[in-house]
């Protein structure tokens, strides 16, 4: 379960960075959905790590460089990309996994026009008030939300 607050934070920071009224964001970020979002969405995601350190990540440089082990004094790489909110649309979850030994950590990242959804504004309840419902994009793997189709209600 979404609470309504997380949804209406998606359309408050939209606002707050691009200046747009409440209708305007809500209408902007309902709209990201097309444009090649979705095939975006699917790419900032399905990656295969790099063989080395030695080349650019293969996420498209969007990671922080990966911390040294404390264990075995390697470095850890980037491994893996996956949505880290159930709301923030542009909130992701970084997985590195050392080179040397088993030692793996994750970090949550925001990345600024790389949603791995939609945040689309509904009429709920009596008192019919808008609320931010994220619809994930197809073919994007969500942990913590199903797969849904666009524009299914
Ligand atoms: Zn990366
Ligand atoms: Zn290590």
């Amino acid at each position: 379960m979404t609470t309504n607050r997380g949804r209406k934070d998606v359309i408050r920071n939209r606002m707050t960075s691009t200046g747009e009224s409440y209708n305007v964001a809500a209408r902007n970020l309902k709209a990201m959905k097309d444009m090649g979002a979705t095939r975006e969405a699917v790419v900032t995601q399905r990656w295969q790590p790099a063989e080395t350190l030695d080349v650019p990540c293969p996420c498209g440089g969007t990671c922080e460089p990966g911390e040294k082990c404390d264990h075995c004094h390697a470095r850890h790489r980037h491994v893996a990309r996956y949505p880290g909110s159930r709301t923030e649309v542009e909130t992701w979850v970084d997985c590195y996994d050392c080179m040397g030994c088993s030692s793996s950590y994750t970090i949550t990242v925001v990345l600024p026009g790389r949603p791995w959804g939609v945040a689309e504004t509904v009429i709920q309840g009596a008192s019919a008030e808008p609320v931010i419902r994220a619809t994930v994009f197809p073919g994007v793997k969500h942990p913590l939300l199903r797969p849904e189709t666009p524009d299914e209600d």
